[in-house]
């Protein structure tokens, strides 16, 4: 149920455009100020074109589309960056990094790795597609075997999960945040030892403390030095 993608897949747009979010009774938990404001300005966007969006997804039924649509308000969205599953572990191995996840059970929240979006340098529209690719897992859409690993499976990109996503992010391109108004995500990330942080996800060495990035593993200092961890105070190199 991880969504993974291709790190640098989409070209980063630089162009910044101000969208105001209208009234919503989204219920958005562990997110920063910044991803907060992220989250609300996508799914404000999402909120007027959810129709529009769900009339992409001809493959399913009627019924399924008018339940997609129904469950659409009772949308709930987390910040999962300081949770093992937002880790950045496995990346070194296949160059992927996990954007989101949902539970396969019933429930309508939907987990984002806001901060490794960031680092892949994804757009509101990537952020789009993300919400509406884990929404369809929390909604129990059917996903193929393999789903989490495209790279050794390209054919699992057909799946139903794999295209509600790509059509949010096509209805997204079309109709929500058109050209440069479909620009990189706000945030930092990839933060040395020492940067400021909220989440633990910002931090290259994946451990955000006291509002600073510091070390997690040795590796995170540098050779022939070790990452210290006093049982109370904060981690640090030696
Ligand atoms: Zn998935």
């Amino acid at each position: 149920m991880l969504h993974r993608i291709a790190r640098f897949m989409w070209p980063l747009c630089a162009l910044a455009m101000t969208i105001s979010a209208g009234a919503s009774a989204l219920d958005i938990d562990k997110c920063d100020s910044t991803s907060k404001a992220e989250i609300q300005t996508v799914h404000a966007a999402m909120t007027k074109r959810v129709n529009a969006t769900v009339a992409r997804f001809t493959w399913l039924t009627e019924k399924q589309r008018d339940e997609l649509k129904e469950k659409w308000s009772k949308l709930k969205i987390d910040c999962e960056d300081d949770r093992n599953k937002c880790s950045k572990d496995s990346v070194a191995d296949d160059g992927l990094i996990i954007t989101g996840f949902a539970h396969g059970g019933l429930g309508n929240t939907v987990n984002v790795c806001y901060y490794n979006l960031v680092e892949a340098n994804l757009t509101l529209c990537s952020l789009v597609g993300n919400i509406w690719h884990e929404k369809g897992h929390a909604d129990g859409m059917p996903k193929a075997f393999h789903h989490n690993n495209p790279a050794k499976h390209p054919e699992v990109l057909n799946d139903d999960v794999y295209r509600m996503g790509n059509a949010a992010v096509a209805e997204c391109k079309a109709s929500m945040f058109v050209g440069t108004a479909d620009r990189a995500l706000k945030g930092r990330a990839l933060l040395a030892l020492g940067a400021s942080c909220s989440k633990e996800s910002q931090c290259n060495s994946a451990k955000c403390k006291d509002g600073k990035c510091v070390c997690k593993r040795d590796s995170d200092c540098g050779s022939g030095r070790k990452c210290k961890e006093p049982v109370f105070g904060t981690p640090h190199c030696e």
